[in-house]
């Protein structure tokens, strides 16, 4: 069984490249992309990460990265022909606010998060301000300790270090696997050469090197949370059809 991954833009955020590489590539304005990835396949909707539930787009986004605007979550999913009803499964890679948002959307759907994070979101560290235990209010969740096989050619992989519980998708496509990192990243975590670079945010920065490096050996494609090139691997010119940066990964593939 293989599935079809297409990111939906929903959220977007101005960082410094630091907050995603630790000890590296301080002091550079980035776009923060806040990404939400719809799995298609054996009849099923799945979502992994909902977003930001409220988000403000400076205008001079479109005019630096030449994408169009995030969309609302409800309005990316219509983009797509689904409703918030139509999804039957959320994975949560981790419980920070700009991956959970809009969880309480979908109340059709059964959510698979780790129990580890589940317990840091209902009680948080004062350190971590990301998260907020409403987002995990009144919806329905199995709670997931360690690796999970959700179904063939869909796995949950605990890969704690950002925070406690931090879960990897791994998912079969017909170009091959694809790797949905569980923690905050860009492409600038996995160069081409040398070791992965370990999240800048994190609750043990020696087990989120160890996860970077296990999860790029995974061997997948790999499609970090917060890379702005995921889903525009040719940036669209001004005037391109409001969802034209949404792209399948096949597409990306073929293309
Ligand atoms: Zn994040």
């Amino acid at each position: 069984m293989t599935y079809e991954i297409t990111p939906l833009l929903v959220g977007i955020r101005r960082v410094d490249q630091g907050i995603m590489t630790y000890q590296q590539r301080y002091g550079r304005r980035i776009w923060l992309p806040m990404w939400s990835f719809l799995v298609r396949g054996n009849g099923h909707h799945i979502l992994i990460d909902t977003g930001l539930d409220e988000f403000m787009t400076p205008p001079e986004f479109h005019r630096e990265t030449g994408l169009h605007e995030p969309m609302t979550m409800i309005d990316a999913l219509n983009a797509e022909g689904l409703t918030p009803d139509d999804i039957d499964t959320v994975i949560n890679t981790h419980l920070h606010d700009d991956h959970c948002g809009n969880n309480r959307l979908f109340t059709k759907a059964t959510f698979y998060i780790q129990e580890k994070e589940l317990a840091c979101c209902r009680t948080p560290h004062p350190l971590d301000y990301r998260y907020e235990p409403d987002f995990i209010e009144g919806i329905r969740i199995t709670p997931v300790n360690g690796d999970l096989e959700l179904s063939p050619g869909l796995e949950l992989i605990f890969t704690p270090g950002h925070t406690p519980g931090c879960q990897t998708v791994r998912i079969k496509t017909s170009k091959g696997y694809v790797v949905i990192p569980g923690f905050c990243c860009n492409k600038e975590n996995f160069p081409a050469s040398g070791p992965a670079v370990c999240p800048g945010v994190h609750c043990d920065a020696f087990q989120a090197f160890d996860t970077a490096q296990r999860v790029k050996a995974m061997g997948g494609h790999i499609l970090p949370l917060h890379e702005l090139e995921v889903g525009s691997p040719n940036r669209e010119p001004a005037g391109a059809p409001v969802n034209s940066y949404i792209q399948t990964y096949d597409r990306q593939c073929n293309s």
